[in-house]
């Protein structure tokens, strides 16, 4: 993410057209980095930050991934008991493996299963668990993703590959800035024997979110 230092003309988000495509890669974010930058400006007049210190925020942001959340979902996968603790608990069972998560009340994690597969929306704005998914994906920002997801689950899962039987409940969980919301994704078949990091190199970003799922190793 680049900010720009100059002042910015502010306008209201765009609304995205009925079934409005959710890009995968960006596009509808320009009014974000409008308003972004004109937060910034202020704060810098007052005096609250430097340019210098959003920067380095902004690259210390840049530079997560989402290793940690997959640490976490192998371990769970790998011990029931783990597991248990963290759907009761997750900022504490993150803190079992050193993951300290801090900035906001509670780390909700939801298990999807053969029955039912959560997916992940702030319709607000973009909260995620960034110390486990790392910095969110532009169409997770988007006004399409945040929208149609809430209206129409199953074919914006389609758009991302996902063609979920009909018998398995659909479950759109609204995140929020206090409560931050981790997929915990099924466990792929195939993987059976596999140490925990190797468990791990199968979690990818978006099956944290709910529009992806794990798939088994090549050949497993
Ligand atoms: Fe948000």
């Amino acid at each position: 993410m680049t900010i720009a230092p100059q002042e910015p003309e502010t306008r209201a988000a765009p609304a995205p057209a009925a079934h409005a495509p959710i890009h995968r890669e960006d596009h509808d974010l320009a009014y974000l980095k409008h308003q972004l930058t004109a937060l910034m400006n202020v704060l810098r007049r007052k005096g609250t930050i430097t340019y210098s210190e959003v920067l380095q925020e902004t690259q210390r942001l840049e530079g997560m991934t989402h290793d940690p959340g997959a640490r976490v979902v192998a371990r769970a996968w790998a011990d029931p008991e783990f597991k248990g603790r963290l759907l009761r608990d997750g900022k504490a069972a993150c803190a079992e493996l050193g993951i300290e998560i801090a900035g906001y009340d509670e780390l909700q994690v939801v298990e999807n299963t053969d029955r039912v597969h959560h997916v992940v929306v702030c319709t607000s704005c973009s909260c995620n668990p960034v110390q486990l998914v790392g910095l969110n994906p532009d169409w997770y920002k988007g006004q399409a993703y945040r929208q149609r997801v809430v209206a129409e689950p199953r074919t914006v899962l389609q758009e991302f590959g996902l063609d979920l039987d009909e018998n398995v409940e659909v479950r759109v969980v609204d995140t929020t800035s206090q409560r931050r919301c981790l997929v915990l994704p099924r466990r792929p078949e195939g993987s059976e024997g596999l140490s925990e990091a190797q468990l791990a190199a199968l979690v990818t970003r978006d099956s944290m979110y709910g529009v992806d799922v794990p798939r088994g190793p090549v050949g497993g």
